[in-house]
């Protein structure tokens, strides 16, 4: 009897040892909760770079990490994008920091108490969550498992991979031509892809994604892109008037690698445009700049340029340069009209004698002549369409363009 109470007492002790270890990432002073994590991964494409651990009360701290801009006090990090691993069923409560952003010389921060996340059991079909801002500009997320591994991204995402998908399936089309102006830093190929005649009446170019965090221009040019080349009589009539250019990921290299802003030598691919790129520090600016001067230079000068972007207010931003500006802005108050009679844009425009020296709608209107512009596009809330910023809704924002720019061009003679 003897032996059978000391095995069954070395049996109990070594359970309650295995409960110790198992318990242990969240196990201070005996006053700690159990925490159901088992991993966080991100490695695979477009995932945030980041570290975690599990604090006293049992609650997982997201630790991202920071991109740099070169010779500057800039850093950003408001992407997130990782896959959660514990028991199916479980839940979590997930805090992200490292939010204490620099912009433009100032502290900034992506946490607001309207920031959105959301979260996939499968990586494709992306239901938003609502996040808690906490002190410290910290978000806490609850993430309830609905399989053993979860995904939680800052927006639905965009990879190189659905460019790759997107772009494999327009090429075969009559009216596409995909061509190679360039390389990133580390050598991933800059498409323009050229959608109807490079003779029709006018011409416009699209940029997306210089920077990384923000896939929703890639959404709305997606949605765009299979408007016009659905063949029936209204594509036909839009591309008799215009054809569309667009480079989709300007900043590959920093979507690869789940990068927040910059690319992968520490440049703003927003900055800089008031002067001439550096090919070497700037490879994606000094390919795009290239064809530019080259089409000017045959007499194919884009008439329109909107350089897409996400924050949290969703504006069209117009500069004003020193120069003059009158057929400028009457152009770009005409884009707002049709912006609010044809899609569901309601956030209006900059105003006032609004200026973003640098950023490549002021550099491409000052120093070709282009009219050009920055567009937001709300990363937190569709106002128009009182919904969260998803796919489908930038996708129909794309369909809706078609129409706007139809008519942008419809009295071209008056402007
Ligand atoms: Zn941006």
């Amino acid at each position: 009897m003897n032996y059978m109470k000391t095995f069954t007492a070395a049996l109990v002790a070594a359970i309650q040892c295995l409960v110790a270890i198992s318990a242990e990432p969240g196990k201070t002073d005996g006053e700690s909760r159990a925490c159901p994590l088992v991993f966080i991964n991100s490695t695979f494409e477009n995932a945030s770079p980041l570290f975690w651990e599990i604090n006293k009360v049992g609650e997982v701290e997201v630790s991202l990490m920071y991109d740099h801009e070169r010779s500057s006090p800039n850093r950003a990090a408001g992407h997130w994008h990782f896959r959660v691993e514990a028991p199916k069923g479980s839940e979590l409560t997930l805090i992200l920091g490292n939010l204490q952003n620099i912009y433009n010389g100032h502290k900034g921060s992506p946490a607001s108490k309207n920031t959105m996340s959301f979260v996939s059991a499968d990586s494709r079909s992306w239901q938003p969550a609502q996040m808690e801002l906490l002190e410290g500009d910290r978000l806490k997320l609850k993430l309830k498992m609905l399989g053993n591994s979860m995904y939680v991204a800052r927006l639905e995402p965009y990879r190189l991979s659905d460019l790759d998908k997107f772009l494999q399936a327009i090429r075969p089309h009559p009216r596409v031509t995909i061509t190679e102006i360039g390389r990133t830093v580390e050598g991933r190929p800059l498409e323009i892809v050229r959608i109807g005649d490079e003779d029709a009446p006018r011409r416009i170019l699209l940029r997306a994604r210089a920077h990384p965090w923000e896939p929703g221009g890639n959404w709305v040019i997606e949605g765009l892109a299979r408007r016009l080349l659905k063949d029936d009589l209204q594509s036909k009539a839009y591309l008799e008037r215009y054809c569309v250019f667009f480079m989709p990921m300007a900043n590959k290299d920093g979507v690869a690698r789940g990068w927040t802003r910059f690319n992968v030598l520490g440049k703003d691919l927003n900055r800089n445009w008031d002067v001439k790129s550096d090919p070497h520090l700037c490879p994606e600016n000094y390919a795009l700049e290239t064809w530019i001067e080259k089409q000017i230079a045959a007499g194919r000068r884009p008439d329109f340029m909107i350089d897409w972007h996400n924050d949290q207010g969703g504006r069209v931003h117009i500069s004003r340069p020193n120069i003059d500006l009158k057929a400028y802005l009457a152009k770009m108050k005409r884009f707002e009209t049709l912006l609010r009679q044809h899609t569901w844009f309601t956030e209006g425009a900059t105003g006032g004698n609004y200026r973003n020296p640098g950023s490549i709608g002021e550099g491409l209107l000052e120093r070709y002549g282009i009219h050009a512009c920055i567009h937001e596009l709300n990363a937190n809330r569709i106002a128009g369409l009182d919904d969260y910023p998803s796919a489908k809704n930038w996708k129909l924002y794309g369909e809706q363009l078609c129409e706007v720019f139809y008519r942008l061009f419809e009295k071209e003679k008056t402007d």
